[in-house]
């Protein structure tokens, strides 16, 4: 069977630690592929002032996994349909149980790994359905913001008992990065450099995005 991994997020921006954790996954689980999907406008995540648009998001990432043959982008989630001829905007957000029902459906030759940091993994039991995401694919895990492999194993065990939910997990070194942080250095006129691709830091500079406070 081939394998594949799911790496979920809403890039905004694209940053070091989800292409660390990309890689790992790839790596550690030996995985054919790596498929970045950029969400589109998750329900707990509304746009603000201070966040890119979902092209902008969308056309950083492409440009985080452009050198890595093992990368690719799947645009579902934010793609803008073609209705009789008319250009309509993609839904406002998708559910990770739908997309990834789809994908399964789609591929059923693939299993399919659903990527995450440890503060997904704690809070997978508030996601929609996760008893439908568990059917269709493995949970691969890393550390993150100090959660200890003990509480997330206790919270894997709470998951396989009441959604059947199989969890694998992956080794990072410890990366205090998240998007929040980098939007916020950004308003301050603070670089990113090395924080974000390369092609990724050029594209916030040359768009002006994460100006506002
Ligand atoms: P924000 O700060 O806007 O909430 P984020 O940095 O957490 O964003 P997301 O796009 O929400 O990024 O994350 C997508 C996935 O990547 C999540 O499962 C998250 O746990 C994981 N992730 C993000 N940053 C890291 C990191 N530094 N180390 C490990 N996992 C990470």
């Amino acid at each position: 069977m081939k394998k594949a991994g799911i790496m979920g997020g809403t890039f905004d921006p694209i940053h070091i630690g989800h292409m660390l954790l990309a890689q790992s996954a790839l790596e550690q689980l030996q995985l054919d592929e790596v498929i970045f999907l950029p969400n589109g406008n998750p329900p707990h995540k509304k746009t603000q002032r201070d966040r890119a648009g979902e092209l902008q998001r969308l056309e950083m990432t492409r440009l985080a996994v452009q050198d890595e043959p093992g990368f690719r982008v799947d645009d579902r989630e934010i793609r803008p349909d073609l209705k009789d001829g008319e250009v309509v905007p993609a839904p406002a957000f998708h559910y990770s149980k739908d997309t990834i029902r789809q994908m399964a459906l789609e591929h059923p030759e693939v299993q399919y790994y659903f990527i995450v940091g440890a503060d997904s993994l704690m809070t997978f039991h508030h996601w929609v359905e996760p008893e439908t995401i568990s059917r269709y694919c493995i949970l691969a895990a890393a550390v993150r913001d100090g959660e200890t492999i003990d509480s997330m194993k206790e919270q894997a065990a709470f998951l396989k008992e009441k959604y059947g939910t199989r969890v694998v997990y992956l080794e990072i070194p410890p990366m205090d990065v998240s998007s929040t942080e980098l939007r916020r250095m950004c308003s301050l006129g603070r670089s990113l450099r090395y924080l974000v691709p390369d092609r990724v830091w050029g594209y916030i500079r040359d768009n002006g995005l994460y100006r506002e406070e």
